[in-house]
């Protein structure tokens, strides 16, 4: 017991300390936040919906909803209905088998509705393109308001397409 303590004074923190947060992030976020106060009374809800993806955009996407990007501080929700949402935020190629249910959720979002392709795979299909199991680019399957490029967009990309989608509107 006494070795362990000895240990731990001897030892002293190793954790690194947290580094300044990235003023780019506040930028992009505060830049957003403007942008939805004016055009949706505060608050932008997004269903996200993985179309066929390997799940690379979705990590991303986790990482702006973790405690560096926070961006819900910014009226940035994810919801678990289209019911609920704003924007569609659509990751992978279509595959065929997720094309029905996509349709659905596009159907079953209140109009006005934006969409946006998250991913060189949304945009134009990536490394799977068309075939017996890939409609490729979302735009194959429903009207695309916005795609953000890269594999997969980094969180500061991510919030760099919705600024500028949000803008634009
Ligand atoms: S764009 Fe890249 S990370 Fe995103 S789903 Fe396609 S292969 Fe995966």
């Amino acid at each position: 017991m006494f070795r362990i303590f000895n240990k731990i004074r001897k030892t002293g923190r190793l954790t690194e300390p947290l580094a300044p947060r990235d003023q780019q992030v506040a930028r992009l976020g505060v830049a957003c936040q403007k942008e939805i106060a004016r055009k949706f009374s505060g608050s932008l809800a997004i269903r996200m919906v993985d179309a066929g993806s390997c799940n690379g955009c979705e990590l991303e996407m986790h990482a702006v909803n973790n405690s560096f990007y926070d961006i819900e501080r910014f009226g940035i929700h994810f919801v678990a209905s289209p019911r609920h949402a704003d924007l569609l935020l659509v990751t992978g190629p279509v595959s065929r088998h997720m094309q029905a249910a996509l349709l659905r959720t596009y159907a079953a979002t209140p109009a006005p509705k934006l969409v946006v392709g998250m991913g060189d795979c949304a945009a134009d299909g990536g490394e799977f393109g068309v075939s017996y199991a890939s409609c490729g680019a979302l735009e194959n399957v429903i009207p695309v308001d916005a795609v953000i490029p890269g594999c997969p967009p980094t969180p500061l990309q991510l919030l760099q397409g919705l600024l500028d989608l949000l803008q634009k509107r």
